[in-house]
């Protein structure tokens, strides 16, 4: 009438915060991927333990800690579904959040083009605004290309979802191409910015080390590339 869980996660959101976690674990190890399932474990639960990961890059608003199961005891009743459904809850949940981390990074890109247009319209070098400067024009474009080439294909992932269609397939490529429009934009904002974009007065080096975040979170940029990859060779179709 009970499961003892045992591990330990590293890389949690609001794990020193949270009240409750989903935990995967494995019931059936010799099942792999067919032996995982999902719990719903309370943070009270004795065995559960968590701490901060204090120092990290950027995105400092978002806490992230470690959570430690040793001999934790939930009752049955917090198995999610059946034993063997928690590798299928775990990807029926990342089909949302990485949707969701593509959007964020989209942002991200937006606010850089954001802060570097006003910023470049109002710095005075050489008797008038960088803007003027082509080179500063050539780097403004690419931001822009870039933004909104990657809002389409978040939004074309985005009705998919809401028509219920599969989209996996769309969701890596909007999520990779986010990321990628995210973390060029934060790069060309800091030199935009010259110096100012060195500084903490600015957003845009926060912008930076926050941008790392969306090549890395709800499968990497490799992962991404990878089910692309699989899909367009015709190995493994991402819609499935
Ligand atoms: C701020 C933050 C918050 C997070 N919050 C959560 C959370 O709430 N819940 C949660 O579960 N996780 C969370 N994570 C963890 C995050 O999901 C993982 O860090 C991420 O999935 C990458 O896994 P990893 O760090 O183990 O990298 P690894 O898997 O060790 O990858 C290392 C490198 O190898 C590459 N690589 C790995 N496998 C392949 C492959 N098959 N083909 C090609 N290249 C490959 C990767 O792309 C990467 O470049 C968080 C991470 C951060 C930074």
């Amino acid at each position: 009438d009970e499961y003892i869980l045992n591990g330990t996660k590293t890389w949690i959101s609001n794990a020193q915060f949270c009240d409750l976690a989903l935990v995967f674990a494995y019931t059936d190890p010799g099942q792999r991927p067919k032996g995982m399932s999902c719990f719903v474990v309370e943070s009270k639960s004795p065995g559960f333990t968590s701490r901060p990961i204090e120092e990290k890059m950027g995105l400092h608003a978002s806490p992230t800690g470690e959570i430690i199961l040793e001999d934790c005891r939930v009752p049955a009743g917090a198995l999610l579904g059946n034993e063997g459904e928690g590798f299928k809850i775990c990807m029926s949940m990342l089909e949302n959040t990485r949707l969701s981390c593509a959007a964020g990074g989209l942002g991200l890109a937006r606010a850089c083009l954001d802060a570097a247009v006003e910023y470049a319209n109002n710095r005075q070098q050489f008797g008038q605004s960088v803007a003027r400067f082509q080179m500063i024009q050539e780097q403004i474009a690419r931001m822009v290309v870039e933004e909104e080439a990657a809002r389409l294909l978040v939004y074309r992932a985005a009705v998919m979802k809401d028509m219920g269609v599969p989209n996996n397939r769309e969701t890596s490529i909007a999520k990779y191409a986010a990321a990628q429009a995210a973390n060029h934009a934060a790069d060309e904002a800091i030199k935009i910015l010259g110096a100012y974009g060195y500084s903490e007065e600015y957003p845009v080096a926060r912008y930076y080390r926050d941008a790392k975040y969306y090549q890395i979170v709800e499968g990497t940029s490799n992962i991404q590339k990878w089910i692309i990859g699989q899909d367009a060779l015709g190995i493994r179709k991402a819609n499935r």
